[in-house]
């Protein structure tokens, strides 16, 4: 009978290592709490109404469809027995396993203030994309329709708080938006009425890149007209603002792009983790004591070559998806005969707005449209499926010559004052 792969989490680690094992005898079961594979880099464009959930997504089951081994479970998993080799999903069901891949990724965390939640969402699911989309143009129809320009300031007020790229991408996307592509539409409100802080408890913003790319995406975005606030923790978050320091900015649209921490999934394998609770695995990715079970991406603590965690990105989690993957293809159970899982840095980059991003590839950086075409191209590349590729790429050529957002639907409206 085929062994049995189990793998939790259809993100970028898991399908990367499902991929791995097609055509191989085993038998695979993939589940995920939702029913698709997201592309997280571009989940600001929908929450700026660049793009639809459609184009970014695509169903897990769809995309193993010809994958004739693998089975696709839409549940949640909330328990992991290493003695009985089953994992427990919150509707009670087992899935037993001999290899078993927790690709489970990572989630906001917001430093032990989970009430700001509600009044900052961060940027992880479609539907927290959905919501900061709905937030952002809800609250250019409230300005549009307060006369007075003090009492519409807080709604023409955006707060992203968090200096790392999804930072920097939302700020700059959403100046675009406030300022630019949204304002030919309104009749009331002016694009100088727009503010846009970007909060960082840091000295610099786009900390993973090495100089100058911090300095201009500084600048890129200070000349978008987005006001960077550096070295300002967050003390409070309220519905109606956020407190930092002795100033308090009145908005109800603040996102959170501060913060992750490893799925909280990692902590019932009870082995080591790190402070973000990443499980602190082996060389090869495995849990100490026991090479059957392997944490794979976000949800994994492993280090590069000079001893620096290797940071959450998508190219991460794929390279250590399809190590993992051939790791339990060949069948390598004596760890010791293992080869060390090895990350290769291919660049980084961060968009900051239209024709304008940084990036530094293997040690060249620039910054600027060529960067920007770069990203562009990369993400499309990777894009999941040709029609998601064929329409974004459709969707960003029409942005690009006539400035325009094509999913500016509000579907949900609420009716509650939000200050
Ligand atoms: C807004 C944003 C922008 C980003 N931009 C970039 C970028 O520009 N470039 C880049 O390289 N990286 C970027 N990243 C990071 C990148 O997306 C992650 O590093 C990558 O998604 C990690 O892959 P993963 O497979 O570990 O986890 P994920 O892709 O997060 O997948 C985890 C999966 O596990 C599922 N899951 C979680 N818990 C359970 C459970 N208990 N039971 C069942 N299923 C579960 C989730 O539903 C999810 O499908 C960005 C991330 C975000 C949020």
């Amino acid at each position: 009978m085929a062994k049995q792969v189990v793998i939790v989490g259809g993100g970028f680690a898991g399908i990367s290592a499902a991929k791995k094992l097609a055509s191989a005898n085993f038998s695979v079961t993939i589940i995920d709490k939702t029913n698709h594979h997201l592309f997280q880099p571009l989940l600001y464009q929908v929450a700026t109404a660049a793009l639809s959930p459609g184009d970014i997504a695509m169903p897990i089951r769809a995309i193993f469809s010809k994958q004739k081994n693998v089975e696709v479970v839409l549940g949640e998993v909330d328990a992991i027995d290493k003695v009985q080799r089953r994992v427990q999903l919150k509707s009670g069901a087992y899935y037993p396993f001999d290899y078993l891949v927790l690709a489970s990724g990572a989630q906001y965390n917001y430093f032990g203030n989970d009430d700001w939640k509600k009044h900052a969402p961060g940027l992880k699911t479609l539907s927290d994309a959905l919501e900061i989309r709905e937030r952002i143009l809800l609250s250019l129809e409230q300005a549009e329709q307060i006369i007075d320009p003090d009492r519409r300031k807080p709604y023409l007020t955006y707060v992203v708080i968090g200096g790392g790229p999804t930072g920097v991408e939302m700020a700059g996307s959403i100046a675009e938006i406030a300022k630019r592509s949204m304002m030919r539409d309104f009749r009331n409100i002016q694009p100088n009425e727009t503010k846009i802080y970007l909060i960082e408890a840091a000295g610099g913003i786009l900390n993973g890149f090495e100089e100058p790319l911090p300095e201009k995406g500084l600048k890129t975005l200070e000349d978008m007209g987005v006001e960077v606030i550096l070295n300002s923790p967050v003390q409070e978050i309220r519905k109606n603002g956020v407190q930092i320091e002795d100033t308090f900015i009145e908005t109800p649209n603040i996102i959170w792009g501060a913060g992750v921490a490893a799925s909280p999934l990692i902590q019932k394998l009870g082995i080591e983790t790190d402070r973000m609770g990443r499980a602190m695995v082996e060389a090869d990715l495995s849990i100490p004591g026991d090479p059957a079970i392997f944490v794979a991406g976000d949800a994994a603590h492993v280090k590069d070559k000079n001893g620096v965690p290797l940071p959450g990105l998508a190219p991460v989690a794929m390279q250590q998806g399809k190590y993992v993957g051939n790791l339990i293809r060949n069948e390598t159970m004596a760890s010791s005969n293992r080869t060390a899982f090895k990350y290769v840095d291919k660049g980084t980059m961060a968009t900051i707005g239209r024709a304008k991003a940084v990036a530094d590839i293997r040690g060249f950086k620039f910054s600027g449209f060529f960067a920007w075409l770069l990203w562009g191209l990369i993400h499309i590349f990777f894009l999941i499926g040709f029609r998601n590729r064929f329409r974004v790429f459709a969707e960003w050529t029409w942005h690009y010559i006539t400035f325009k957002r094509g999913v500016r639907l509000i579907a949900k409206k609420e009716d509650e004052d939000r200050l």
